[in-house]
């Protein structure tokens, strides 16, 4: 059956404006694009509930009853109506914030009326906000209004004419002639063995619900299908790559590893640390190319896991790069090996932006003469010009500044790929790392070194901020260095820039004794990197800073991180700053300064930032606070976000059974070869002309 396949313009009710609308605004073009545009809530007026069915997740619904008291809360200013509702057994209450005069008047205690609206929970109460309210004879039987489907439209759709109201229009008869059936998008093994409800029952409940069992049911089926191609798609690549690319053998350990082992490494690995360094062992002496992710807390010592990672590929002859994202990090790092290999004779390089040209062309001789054998930089790494003899693993820190399509590019600077380690400052949570990184094997740094004091946290007013400049001094006068974060947003640029210049001269003179450093993006990077070393050697006390020193930038003798209109920050970027600090043997402190008026979100945010240190905890809060698409590294991931029904802060045991059913299938037919995965092999191949290629880009 064609009909799927067809051009929305032919709809019924389309035409080429609206079709060129439901194009541009939605990406809808086909029908099957049109069904695939599920509502994002429905109006439930089926039936009447009464109070005692009402859960926390429920649709808008409606009940009968009567208005038994009014109550008016507040002030003048801020008044709020409360009217207490019953259905003759249970009350709940009815709020509103706005329109208060007009609510009063209008209804009348004791009558009997339809109340419609979402109920949620206040305070372990439910209540209904602003609801609708009509006395029962204004409304037809419920049996005639069913569930009605709402759709997400954007303000140009609406301008024409292309509503909520509208598109369900449109969609209703397409429905009707779905009821012939379409041809599923599932095996029929997998919807008997799982119980799913077939594709076209669950494409007419999806839209038009006969109750709220079938709707639940059909958001089974279809958030299953959603996640399961997803991880079906990855795992399918992967296990092609695995087998198209062939892995270099790292051998032995040898006299690099053991030497810098035996006489040279600073302290005693974690525990975490060894499992991890055993890991990549494995990985890199199997003869399979490695492509693992590197999960580690801000401070849990993953640098010192990459060297050692790196002296395995010297020992086997292999040449290593270690990628990061900025210069500063660059610069640090290259300072760290240089500091720890200093006496072992290796020949390491570091190549930035701002490499001069006459060094840039003798490390480029010397990387393609075998001379060089760690390299160090930025995305100067990536460019074409660079070729080495033998490059034999690559390492890539602060993962969510790289895209998928980088990390590519490095894969073709040998005639087979080299080993490939991410590592990730900003822990991610379980659902989105299968999804993002779903292609790589997971290692986890679940330990710190020991010794270290967790930094204790505080929120503070602004209006706080003077109280703040003794416990600054004080710290200072022990010893210690102290951070100042400013903000940058990029719409207001201009004006935060002004902030952190203003708190640059407000610390001069509040301190004219102490010595300050300045770093921001618009810097140079030799007057940056200048600024950053004269903290890291401790010749200035206090880093004015904006968030250019959110990634790794390591100085232990810093103990107190402030951070400036900390509201304006997510959680995951508040939780690297917090970071810099923490990471010598004295107590760290970070503090968190907003205005007064906080959004719940903003409120959530600090008290999570200052009940927990924990980055896997601060990021599965992160995702449900903000949701996927918004998190960091998202957009750059090349894998597309924008999930139609799944949510990977709810669906976290609906993803690990779609990973695990997709595992399955493909453990017995690796290469989708039989008949009964034929539509599997079908769906793929839609799938990649959307999706980026893993297998084209490798
Ligand atoms: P991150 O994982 O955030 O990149 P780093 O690699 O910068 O962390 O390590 C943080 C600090 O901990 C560094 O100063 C590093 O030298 C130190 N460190 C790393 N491993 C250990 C260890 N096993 N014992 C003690 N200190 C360690
Ligand atoms: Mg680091």
């Amino acid at each position: 059956m064609n009909f799927l396949t067809q051009d929305i313009k032919f709809l019924h009710g389309v035409g080429p404006r609206k079709a060129a609308l439901f194009n541009n605004e939605l990406s809808i073009f086909s029908v099957d694009d049109l069904l695939r545009h599920y509502p994002f809530r429905y109006v439930d007026r089926s039936r009447f509930y009464k109070l005692s069915e009402i859960t926390g997740d429920m649709p808008y619904i409606q009940v009968k009853g009567r208005i038994l008291q009014f109550k008016k809360i507040g002030t003048q200013r801020k008044q709020r109506l409360i009217a207490i509702f019953s259905d003759g057994e249970n009350k709940i209450e009815l709020v509103w914030f706005q329109g208060i005069r007009f609510i009063v008047n209008k209804y009348k205690v004791g009558v009997e009326y339809v109340v419609f609206g979402k109920p949620s929970l206040f305070k372990g109460r439910f209540n209904i906000l602003h609801p609708e309210i009509e006395t029962p004879e204004q409304l037809p039987p419920p049996e005639k209004m069913g569930f009605q489907p709402v759709y997400h439209t954007t303000e140009k759709m609406k301008r024409g004419f292309l509503n909520s109201k509208a598109i369900q229009k449109i969609i209703f008869p397409v429905i009707k002639k779905l009821e012939a059936g379409v041809p599923d998008t599932l095996p029929v093994y997998i919807l008997q063995r799982y119980k799913l409800m077939n594709l076209t029952e669950s494409l007419i409940n999806i839209h038009f619900p006969k109750d709220s069992k079938a709707l639940s049911r059909a958001r089974q089926r279809l958030k299953f299908e959603e996640l399961f191609y997803i991880q079906l798609n990855i795992l399918f690549q992967t296990n092609w790559r695995d087998k198209r690319f062939k892995g270099f053998i790292f051998k032995k350990v040898g006299n690099y590893f053991n030497t810098f082992f035996n006489d040279y490494i600073p302290f005693e690995l974690t525990n975490a640390q060894k499992k991890v360094i055993k890991e990549i062992r494995a990985d890199t002496k199997s003869g399979k190319q490695m492509n693992r992710l590197l999960q580690g807390d801000v401070g849990s010592g993953k640098t010192l896991v990459a060297l050692m990672v790196m002296l395995l590929a010297l020992d086997n002859d292999f040449q290593a790069c270690l990628m990061a994202p900025t210069e500063i990090l660059a610069n640090q790092h290259y300072e760290t090996l240089m500091s720890f290999l200093g006496k072992m004779n290796i020949n390491i390089s570091l190549l930035t932006g701002s490499t001069k040209k006459k060094d840039r062309e003798i490390i480029h001789n010397q990387l393609q003469s075998g001379e060089n054998q760690i390299i160090v930089g930025t995305h100067a790494l990536i460019e074409d010009t660079v070729q080495f003899k033998n490059l034999g693993l690559v390492i890539i820190d602060e993962q969510h500044r790289f895209g998928v399509v980088q990390r590519a590019k490095l894969w073709a600077k040998n005639t087979q790929p080299p080993h490939v380690l991410v590592m990730t400052a900003t822990p991610i949570p379980r659902t989105l790392a299968m999804t993002l990184y779903g292609d790589l094997s997971v290692s986890v740094i679940d330990e710190l070194p020991p010794g270290r004091k967790p930094v204790q946290t505080y929120h503070y007013y602004e209006t706080k901020r003077n109280a703040l400049l003794g416990f600054i001094a004080k710290q200072i006068n022990e010893g210690r260095q102290v951070y100042v974060v400013y903000p940058l947003i990029q719409e207001s640029e201009k004006l935060d820039f002004r902030h952190l210049e203003e708190g640059y001269e407000f610390m001069k003179q509040v301190f004219p004794n102490f010595k300050i450093s300045m770093v921001h993006g618009k810097m140079k990077p030799a007057e940056k990197n200048e600024q950053m070393q004269k903290f890291v050697t401790g010749e200035t006390q206090l880093m004015v800073a904006t968030t250019v020193i959110e990634v790794g930038v390591d100085v232990p003798n810093a103990s107190v991180m402030v951070i400036e209109s900390a509201e304006r920050f997510g959680l995951s970027q508040l939780h690297q700053l917090r970071g810099r600090v923490g990471r010598g043997a004295k107590q760290s402190y970070c503090i968190l300064l907003t205005g007064v008026k906080l959004s719940t979100d903003s409120r959530k945010r600090m008290e999570i930032m200052t009940r927990t240190n924990d980055g896997f905890e601060i990021s599965e809060a992160d995702l449900k606070l903000r949701g996927p698409g918004d998190l960091e590294g998202t957009q750059q991931s090349g894998i597309p976000f924008e999930l139609k029904i799944a949510d990977l802060a709810k669906d976290g045991q609906m993803l690990e059974f779609a990973r695990n059913t997709a595992l399955d299938i493909l453990e017995k037919d690796p290469e989708l070869q039989e008949s009964e995965n034929q539509i599997l092999r079908l769906q793929l191949r839609k799938m990649r002309t959307n999706v980026i290629n893993w297998g084209i880009i490798s």
